[in-house]
């Protein structure tokens, strides 16, 4: 895992998120972001998905899935962006350190079919 800081990628979004996990780097917007472990853990959850995916067809299913939840599911964007299957398993599992060593390949699927996701969501 390379950690980047406050890359021109970010610059170019309106509101843009703490981190960002692009195979194999973790972006970071903030450099004191480099201690918040709960962040650095969701962002190798994403490494995970993407390395198990063999990286491109995560993207694909990332956004498709967030413009599922946009388009069909009629959710602003927070929420479609909170929907994403992915996104589903890393928030819910951030803040479990040892998630890594335990997780089955392909957990993220699993999060499909969860219901009611906002009750059980930190963030
Ligand atoms: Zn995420």
């Amino acid at each position: 895992m390379f950690i980047i800081y406050n890359p021109w990628l970010f610059r170019l979004m309106h509101q843009p998120p703490m981190g960002m996990a692009l195979y194999p780097f973790v972006l970071l917007r903030r450099r004191s972001d480099r201690n918040n472990l709960r962040l650095l853990n969701h962002e190798k959850i994403h490494l995970r998905q993407q390395i198990e995916l063999l990286i491109l067809p995560f993207y694909v299913l990332y956004v498709a899935h967030y413009l599922y939840n946009r388009i069909f599911r009629n959710k602003n964007h927070y929420e479609a962006y909170y929907d994403i299957f992915f996104e589903r398993e890393a928030f819910e599992k951030e803040d479990d350190f040892d998630y890594l060593k335990k997780r089955e390949i392909w957990a993220s699927f699993a999060y499909l079919k969860r219901k009611n996701f906002e009750k059980t969501r930190k963030k």
